[in-house]
């Protein structure tokens, strides 16, 4: 047999897929706060729309960047909530948030290059640096500067190898949010060293208490890609349906792209995603909201038992600290709760080395069940 590509090869498994496995191949019931999946069934009215669409025949090859209507969409939601100027031209319909990122970096990035990445922070965007055999470089998110990028630190990464750095607010594990200082700052950081700016924005509808923030809105110099997702929004994980924002030619670029890659995004689907867009936004409220109380029920009990967590701004995730109890191995102390005690989480590890000694819990699970998975968790 021929040898695999070795960049393919390298490419880390996610360490939720450990906890996955174990989880599965246990005999008991467990309490899994361990994935990121909206706990909500998707809208009627975006299901209606895809199946309307498959009974209209609406299952033809569609343009590489996205419908007209739902790029046109698309433009004025960015432009209404997200303070991004952008016409539909910029705007390239991907197949979810992932592949939106993958795009942005495809037609940004090569090989050698270097790419900072949150740590914590969401595996894939080390992942798919690794795919297009460029080097992901760790920027550590600390207790101490709140779990925010310090754009000191930042600039001591930067070499001459540097070409972008990824940007995720609210972030997936930590749930922390840029304000708009530091959304500038960053920007104003990216002009200074030459980078692209890849922000993913996925959970840019799930905030509490404050407002987010897009850093493509201080974009000054043509730097900013700007990923999202329907995915958490509005409960359609499956359907796989986000979307890249960027300047005019790396649109046009991303575009291109897509031939190679996926040619369209299925087209009932991108339907479903305007239908989303266009229809009532009181199912996004209510989601919210609801992820919200779950958030002040679970700190609540974290708090009556003296357990200390980062309290999430937004995203739908929970970053708590078991330092004092997972002995400098939070993998194996994780996969130990899980075996006695039956509950799943996602190790701070499996998010980069400084997300030792804490772990991330979900809140997209039914309120009693995080609820009695976190007692466990602190009792463990
Ligand atoms: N970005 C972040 C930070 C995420 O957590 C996720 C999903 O978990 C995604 C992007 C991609 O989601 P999707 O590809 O379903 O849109």
């Amino acid at each position: 047999m021929p040898a695999l590509a070795p960049n393919a090869e390298r490419m880390p498994r996610s360490g939720i897929r450990e906890v996955m496995d174990l989880a599965w191949s246990l005999p008991g019931p467990v309490i899994g706060l361990h994935v990121g999946e909206p706990s909500f069934p998707t809208p009627q009215h975006v299901r209606d729309a895809a199946v309307a669409a498959l009974e209209r025949g609406e299952t033809r090859y569609a343009p590489n960047a996205g419908l007209p209507a739902l790029r046109a969409a698309i433009a004025e939601k960015v432009g209404a909530r997200n303070g991004l100027r952008a016409a539909p031209e910029q705007v390239v319909v991907s197949a979810g948030g992932m592949e939106a990122l993958y795009v942005a970096l495809s037609a940004t990035i090569e090989a050698g290059d270097e790419v900072l990445v949150p740590d914590p922070g969401w595996p894939n965007f080390a992942m798919a640096t690794q795919l297009l055999q460029a080097a992901p470089v760790p920027y550590p998110l600390q207790p101490e500067d709140g779990f925010l990028p310090d754009v000191a630190r930042l600039d001591a990464l930067v070499t001459g190898r540097t070409k972008a750095i990824v940007v995720n607010s609210p972030s997936n594990p930590l749930g922390s949010v840029l304000d708009e200082r530091l959304a500038e700052a960053l920007c104003r950081f990216a002009d200074r060293h030459d980078l692209w700016l890849i922000s993913d924005e996925c959970y840019d509808a799930i905030t509490f208490e404050r407002e987010h923030f897009s850093p493509g809105a201080w974009d000054e110099q043509d730097r900013v890609l700007s990923c999202f997702s329907f995915s958490k929004t509005y409960a359609m994980t499956g359907l796989r349906v986000g979307y890249l924002v960027a300047p005019p030619p790396i649109a046009a670029t991303a575009a291109k792209l897509q031939e190679a890659l996926i040619a369209c995004v299925n087209v009932p689907a991108q339907y479903a995603a305007l239908a989303a867009l266009e229809g009532p936004q009181d199912v996004v409220e209510e989601m919210r909201r609801t992820y919200m109380e779950r958030r002040d029920a679970a700190t609540a009990l974290l708090d009556s038992r003296g357990t200390g967590y980062l309290r999430p701004q937004g995203a739908f995730y929970l970053w708590i600290d078991v330092r004092g109890r997972s002995g400098g191995d939070v993998n194996a102390w994780a996969l130990d709760v899980l075996r006695r005690r039956g509950v799943a989480v996602a190790p701070g590890t499996t998010f980069g080395p400084t997300g030792e000694g804490w772990v991330r819990a979900s809140l997209a699970t039914a309120t009693d069940e995080l609820l009695e998975g976190l007692g466990r968790l602190v009792d463990a």
